[in-house]
């Protein structure tokens, strides 16, 4: 059996594991800390289209869509392929995305700023911008996450046409584990 050694467990390193691990590998992952993948908000950007991809291909030769050197139509074939197999491993894992690349959604952010997303968690989805015209809307901030910005979230919802209000509520949460913690903990039994 083919050993494999991956390194970094971030989206791309647990991607490149999936795969090698659905190839028959014998895959050890191994990765210092928590990476970029740990700290992204919650909707992910693939691409908006292909128009997009092009233009991206004339100003930035080095992009990896363009090193890849695909034509569209393999492109096109290849992100379909991914968002299924991210969506069918986070499933198993109990996080349900919906979404693929071709659907681009519209999010508040905790910053204040309205920006796209093509995948996000199903919980995440109803909150897309679209769907709220023409409700009231409750941004609900916890004295407890002192990095979330509940006023200018709603802020950033009534910019975009949405009735929102901004509240904060205490409440007793529990300690939340350091970075260091979460990196060593146990991996799960299978991917
Ligand atoms: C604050 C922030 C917010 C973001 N928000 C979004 C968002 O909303 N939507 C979106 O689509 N993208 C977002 N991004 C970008 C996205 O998170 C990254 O493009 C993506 O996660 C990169 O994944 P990666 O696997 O390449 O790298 P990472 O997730 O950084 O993983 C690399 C891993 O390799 C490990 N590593 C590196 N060197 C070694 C070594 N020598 N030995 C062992 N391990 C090693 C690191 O510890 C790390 O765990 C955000 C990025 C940041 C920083």
């Amino acid at each position: 059996m083919t050993r494999v050694l991956v390194i970094g467990g971030g989206i791309a390193g647990c991607m490149a594991a999936l795969g090698a691990v659905q190839s028959g590998a014998q895959v050890m992952l191994v990765s210092r800390a928590p990476g970029a993948t740990a700290l992204y908000a919650g909707g992910m950007e693939i691409a908006a289209d292909l128009r997009e991809m092009r233009a991206l291909a004339s100003s930035q030769p080095y992009h990896p869509f363009v090193r890849l050197g695909l034509n569209d139509f393999e492109l096109v074939t290849l992100l379909d392929e991914v968002c299924y197999r991210v969506q069918e491993a986070l499933a198993r894992a109990g996080l349900r995305v919906a979404g693929n690349w071709r659907t681009t959604g519209w999010y508040a952010d905790v910053h204040g700023g309205v920006r796209p997303a093509q995948l996000v968690p199903e919980s995440i989805q109803p909150g897309e911008l679209g769907a709220l015209q023409g409700k009231r809307v409750a941004v609900v901030g916890l004295s407890a996450i002192g990095d979330y910005d509940a006023v200018a979230t709603a802020a950033a919802l009534e910019e975009a046409g949405i009735r929102a209000v901004p509240l904060t509520v205490t409440m007793d949460l529990m300690q939340y584990p350091s970075q260091s913690a979460l990196v060593s903990r146990t991996a799960p039994p299978s991917l």
